[in-house]
């Protein structure tokens, strides 16, 4: 956060603050929010600003309406959820830049707050345009970047608004997440544990180096594990593997060894013999030692992988989850991710959920109000986590 200001450094009273948030909330059928907690995650910095006596503008994508007009992708429910949450009306309005949108802000009057349309919904948001940029910049005295799942994303309104804007600031929340994911994990308290799983290697390798020169001991699981399990020599049947990442898994393994970091894999696995994913069925299953039979695939950590990848969790001071252990979605190959979830959320550590479907699991096994911190962002956790600078931050630098 060097060069970057935060929200505690600025004077907002009287001022027009533009704000990006990630309001990409998912809606049901009836187009109905069925999850708002990206909504909740922008609160304090939204709460600030009013109680600061700020005109608040908000600006949000919702989905991938590819640059056109689509109300399925307004951001109206939003504006009503999120007025309840305040206790307060949220004006609504049905573009995000042009005179209607200039027009409304110049009557905005302190501590209310508006929310523009879908940013989206013009084609220059994604192309990270100047004149939208310009456009969006014109509405705003401060502009302040609190949308941390956008930050790898250069837009217009995460990137471009902010060389057009005269003053510009991390919003609390983004804040949180670089001390969290950032901080936390680069000077950890030791005993440092980081605990990878999710479906390929390919997707978390970067994470992963970037890691072993951070971590104390790292716990692989997941489908990934089996590329790790084949590049040692063993068998793994029909599991899920990228045969072009084996290279890279023994890399991984000799860095950890060459590191001192203690690396460890699945010792045994749930295998099952057929799966239906659509219907959340397993055929046959047992439990699997070193090498699996032809045509079973592996598809949770089994009992022995559970217990010893507890005791590193019980020791450690600082961990950090990123992956499901197996296919969880399936209620017969939960028991690893729900294992792990549990002995996380009960340990005395600071424990970072790295976004994604961890987020989900602990979510799902009712322990999320024990563990420190849950990552708003996939993509960008990841990015982050992989040592990248995200681009919705450092346009936030002076
Ligand atoms: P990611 O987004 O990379 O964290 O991957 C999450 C996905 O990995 C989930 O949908 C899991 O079902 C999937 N996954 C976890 N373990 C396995 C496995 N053993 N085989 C196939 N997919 C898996």
């Amino acid at each position: 956060m060097s060069n970057i200001k935060k929200i505690s450094d600025l004077d907002v009273a009287g001022k027009r603050v533009l704000v990006r948030v990630d309001f990409n909330v998912p809606l049901d059928k009836s187009g109905a929010i069925s999850d708002d907690s990206r909504i909740n995650a922008a609160l304090p910095t939204i709460r600030h600003l009013v109680s600061h006596n700020a005109k608040v503008i908000l600006a949000s994508h919702l989905g991938r309406p590819k640059g056109k007009f689509n109300p399925a992708f307004s951001l109206k429910p939003v504006a009503e959820n999120l007025a309840k949450k305040l206790g307060q009306p949220v004006i609504f309005l049905d573009d995000c830049i042009g005179c209607e949108a200039e027009n409304a802000v110049s009557h905005l009057t302190d501590g209310s707050v508006l929310l523009l349309e879908n940013v989206r919904f013009h084609a220059g948001e994604e192309k990270n345009d100047n004149e939208m940029s310009k456009s969006l910049a014109n509405l705003a005295d401060i502009f302040i970047n609190d949308a941390f799942g956008t930050a790898h994303r250069a837009h217009a309104s995460t990137v471009g608004v902010a060389k057009f804007t005269k003053e510009k600031a991390a919003g609390f929340l983004i804040e949180k997440e670089l001390d969290f994911l950032g901080e936390k994990t680069s000077n950890p308290i030791r005993p440092f544990t980081v605990i990878l799983g999710g479906a390929k290697v390919s997707d978390k390798i970067k994470v992963i180096d970037s890691l072993l020169d951070k971590a104390d001991t790292i716990l692989i699981g997941g489908g990934m594990a089996y590329t790790f399990k084949l590049a040692m020599g063993y068998k793994i049947g029909k599991s899920l593997c990228e045969v072009d990442k084996i290279e890279v898994a023994k890399q991984a393994i000799q860095k950890a060894k060459d590191k001192g970091v203690k690396f460890l894999l699945p010792e045994d696995n749930l295998i099952v013999d057929s799966l239906d994913f659509p219907a959340g069925k397993i055929g046959e299953s047992k439990i699997a030692e070193g090498d699996f039979p032809d045509d079973w695939e592996g598809v949770d950590i089994g009992p022995k992988t559970i217990a010893a990848y507890k005791k590193e969790i019980q020791t450690a001071k600082t961990i950090l989850w990123n992956g499901p252990m197996g296919i969880f979605e399936i209620s017969d190959c939960s028991k690893g991710t729900f294992a792990i979830a549990e002995a996380v959320a009960n340990s005395d550590a600071i424990s970072i959920i790295g976004g994604g479907d961890s987020v989900k699991a602990i979510n799902m096994s009712g322990y999320s109000d024990k563990v420190s911190f849950m990552s708003t962002g996939g993509g960008a956790s990841l990015e982050y986590l992989e040592g990248k600078e995200l681009p919705g931050v450092s346009a936030l630098k002076d």
